[in-house]
């Protein structure tokens, strides 16, 4: 089967999981308004009793006034349980067709495949494994790649990846990197400017989308700090932004049919149990549609953080200097998700660099009323950073010290001396968060 068909296969599936979904959507409005239908009789036939039984003029009034709305909301249910009714057959007749189309065009591909009963998930994953496979291949077939990079290590491999891939299959032209910046109140210095550099040194188009407020602007809006369970901040920071800038940039190509998107992320599977649950290659369902399908790459998704630094080390790339000071992330400078110790370093570190950034969130908490997480406040991680610099004094390192910890001495030396060919003056001018 060629690309180009697997292509074709896939979007048939994705119209047909659309399908799907409006199916189960419009079946549970189905059953709302048939619930609300019978409750509505139910209110009537209460009404009808009360109304017998009532003996005095101004009762019976008000009984039968009841009764007459009763009757209007019965009326009003109905109507829209007849209306919810027609959508679901719609949504049926829609869904049976495209599982039909999408049937008989795999089914001269189906031998050998191990998918006999031709289920929706086990093709689209067939397609989609056999995909991730023919990376070259995939690029060719793509009119835009979209590298989303927060300038942070594990988003520097899958560029440096995605641009020697790019590059092999002659379309480094594909390729836009992204990077939103969630700005000063938000995360470490100089990030925006380093994501700028990392994109430039492969020759590749830099996209920075502007989140006005950050992380702080948010909560403050809110009244409230995000958790894990409602990421909001990922969200509205970061995604919905991105989309917007895909949407632009789709319109931008001009083209006349639909145009395939590999949106490249760079998480791992081993960062966390639920992305280790994640696929090498998705359909995003939700920004796909017939002018674009939308495929989620994460092609650094069997890396292991060893395996990053290592890639770091022997391709010479230039990471932030925050990861020297030992910040595990070059996240949001206090990431909801991280944990007590992490954020007790991060507030040392901007001590260490002068940044109000820990004052800013304690008045924000106070302000509020809400704390950062349940089990703490940052004012508690603050008191906490407080009695390990009384221990331990000022947070001090020194270049390389990630590399270090990682690969040893001789590899952080040894990339070191590279580093310092590479365009050392240039370099050597940004390290200002280095004592
Ligand atoms: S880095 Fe953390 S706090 Fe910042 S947007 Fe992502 S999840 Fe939210």
């Amino acid at each position: 089967m060629d690309i180009t068909t697997r292509l074709h296969l896939l979007d048939t599936a994705r119209r047909a999981y659309q399908a799907d979904t409006a199916l189960s959507a419009a079946d549970r409005s189905f059953h709302r308004s048939a619930r609300a239908t019978a409750q509505a009789l139910v209110t009537i036939t209460d009404c009808e009793e009360q109304l017998a039984a009532t003996r005095h003029l101004s009762q019976a009034m008000a009984a039968s006034a009841a009764l007459d709305d009763a009757r209007q909301a019965h009326r009003d249910c109905t109507g829209r349980r007849r209306k919810a009714d027609s959508r679901r057959r719609r949504a049926f007749t829609a869904s049976r067709r495209a599982n039909r189309e999408l049937a008989a065009l795999y089914r001269p591909h189906a031998r050998g495949r191990g998918t006999g009963g031709k289920r929706l998930s086990s093709v689209t994953a067939g397609l989609l494994d056999e995909l991730v496979a023919m990376p070259l291949d995939l690029i060719q077939a793509a009119d835009v790649l979209l590298v989303q990079s927060s300038g942070g290590k594990d988003s520097l491999v899958m560029l440096h990846r995605i641009a020697t891939w790019a590059a092999r299959a002659g379309c480094t032209d594909k390729v836009v990197v992204v990077h939103c910046d969630l700005g000063e109140n938000s995360e470490w210095p100089g990030v925006r400017k380093l994501a700028q550099r990392q994109a430039e040194r492969y020759g590749l188009r830099f996209v920075a989308v502007d989140s006005t407020g950050g992380l702080l602007g948010l909560v403050e809006k809110r009244g409230m700090f995000p958790d894990a369970a409602r990421r909001l901040c990922t969200a509205s920071l970061k995604r919905d932004r991105a989309n917007v800038l895909l949407t632009e940039i789709v319109a931008a190509l001009g083209l006349d049919r639909q145009v395939l998107v590999l949106n490249c992320m760079g998480l791992r599977a081993a960062e966390s149990p639920a992305r280790s649950k994640k696929s090498p290659l998705s359909i995003d369902t939700r920004t796909s549609n017939n002018k674009r399908l939308v495929l989620t790459w994460h092609p650094i998704l069997d890396l292991s953080e060893t395996a990053v630094w290592q890639t770091i080390a022997d391709e010479t790339l230039e990471y932030h200097p925050a990861y020297d000071a030992l910040m595990p992330r070059l996240s949001c400078v206090f990431c909801v998700l991280a944990g007590f110790d992490v954020l007790v370093r991060a507030v040392r570190l901007c001590w260490a660099l002068d940044l109000p950034l820990p004052e800013q969130y304690t008045d924000l908490e106070a302000r509020i009323g809400h704390r950062f997480k349940d089990q703490y406040s940052l004012a508690d991680v603050v008191a906490e950073a407080r009695h390990v610099e009384e221990r331990e004094g000022r947070l001090t390192w020194t270049r390389g010290d990630a590399l270090r910890t990682h690969l040893g001495g001789e590899a952080a030396a040894a990339y070191l001396e590279r580093m310092a060919d590479y365009e050392s003056d240039a370099y050597l001018e940004r390290l200002t968060l280095v004592v």
